[in-house]
C-alpha cells in the first residue's frame, strides 16, 4: 500500500500526456489499496493561474481521476520551504550564486574535474560563485542583481532504483535551492511537499528521471524517508517531439469540441496502456481490474 499522488504546474492546459500520467499515478496509487493526492504545483507566480488550475483538476475529475484530502497547494507551503533552507543553510550547506543561464551554460561547457563519477544531470553547476570570497560576495551582491540559493554539496552520487527503469546514478551537484528570484526550486519543494504529504510513491513522467537522484540526497539531507519512484513513458507526437498544440486535439476541451467526452479520452487512454480494446468504453474500476505495473509499454506512446 503506497499513497501516490500528481502534481501539475498550473501554468497551462493538460494535454494527453499530462493526463495519461495523472491516469497511471492513480492506478499505482489505487492499485496498492494507497491513497492518492492532489498537489498543484503553482511556486511560479508569473506562470502559474488560478484559471489553468481550475481547468486541469476539472479535467482530471471528468477523467475519472478523484483525490483524497484537499489539494495542496506549494504557494501556502513557503514557510515549510524558507524553514528547510534555513536548516541548510545553518549546517553549511548552501551559498549564494550570482550566476546567469548563459554564464552557467558557457561555464559548464568545459571539462569539471568535480563531476567525474556518474552521468551529470543536465544543467549541472560547475561551482563559480561557490568559493567566492567575502569580498567578491560583497562586490557581486552591490551590483544589485539578485542572488539564488545553492547546495553545497560533497561531491559523488546517487543511485536510486526506479521501478519501471532500473537503477539510474547520477553526480550530485550544486543544485539551486532558492531561486533568484525569491521562489523556493523545484527540487527543494517536491521532495519536502513529498515527504510532508505523506507520499509514498511517485509515479511521473520520464522527463525528470534525470533529477531524481538530486531529489533523493536532498530527501537524506532533510532526513526525510525517500519516496519510491515510478517515471512512466511520455507521449509524442509523429515527429517524435514531446506533445504540444500543434499536434492537433490534444487537450479535453479539444477532444470535447471533436465529440470525445471525459470517457471518450479514458478509453483512449486505456488503449494506449493496453488495458482496453481500440473503441471499447472502460470505467476507472475495470481499468483498476486489469492494470499491472509490470506490463506497462516502456516506448513512449506516439500520437
Ligand atoms: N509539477 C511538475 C510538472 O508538472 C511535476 C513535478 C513532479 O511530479 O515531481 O512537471
Amino acid at each position: 500500500m503506497a499513497t501516490g499522488r500528481f502534481a501539475p504546474s498550473p501554468t497551462g492546459v493538460l494535454h494527453l500526456g499530462n493526463l495519461r500520467t495523472a491516469l497511471l499515478a492513480w492506478l499505482f496509487a489505487r492499485s496498492s489499496g494507497g491513497r492518492f493526492l492532489m498537489r498543484v504545483d503553482d511556486l511560479d507566480p508569473v506562470l502559474s493561474d488560478a484559471d489553468h488550475e481550475a481547468q486541469q483538476l476539472a479535467d482530471l475529475a471528468e477523467l475519472g481521476v478523484e483525490w483524497d484530502l484537499p489539494v495542496v497547494r506549494q504557494s501556502e507551503r513557503r514557510s515549510a520551504h524558507e524553514a528547510a533552507l534555513a536548516e541548510l543553510a545553518a549546517a553549511g550547506l548552501t551559498y549564494e550564486c550570482w550566476c546567469s543561464r548563459r554564464e552557467i551554460l558557457e561555464a559548464s561547457e568545459a571539462p569539471h574535474a568535480d563531476l567525474r563519477a556518474g552521468t551529470v544531470p543536465p544543467g549541472a553547476y560547475p561551482g563559480t560563485c561557490r568559493d567566492l570570497t567575502g569580498e567578491e560576495r560583497r562586490e557581486r551582491a552591490a551590483q544589485g542583481r539578485p542572488a539564488a540559493v545553492r547546495l553545497r554539496s560533497a561531491g559523488g552520487s546517487v543511485t536510486v532504483v526506479d521501478r519501471l527503469r532500473g537503477p539510474v546514478t547520477t553526480v550530485i551537484d550544486d543544485v539551486v535551492l532558492r531561486r533568484n528570484d525569491g521562489v523556493p526550486a523545484y527540487n527543494l519543494a517536491t521532495v519536502l511537499d513529498d515527504a510532508d504529504m505523506g507520499v509514498e510513491e511517485v509515479v511521473r513522467g520520464d522527463d525528470l528521471l534525470s533529477s531524481t537522484p538530486r531529489q533523493a540526497h536532498l530527501a537524506d539531507l532533510l532526513g526525510r524517508a525517500r519516496p519510491t519512484w515510478a517515471h512512466v513513458p511520455l507521449v509524442v507526437g509523429a515527429d517524435g517531439d514531446r506533445l504540444a498544440k500543434r499536434h492537433g486535439a490534444v487537450t479535453m476541451a479539444d477532444l470535447a469540441a471533436e465529440g470525445v467526452d471525459g470517457a471518450g479520452v479514458r478509453a483512449l487512454l486505456a488503449t494506449s496502456l493496453g488495458l482496453a480494446a481500440p473503441g471499447e468504453a472502460v470505467t476507472m474500476q475495470q481499468l483498476l481490474d486489469r492494470f499491472d505495473p509490470a506490463a506497462l509499454p516502456t516506448d513512449p506512446w506516439v500520437i
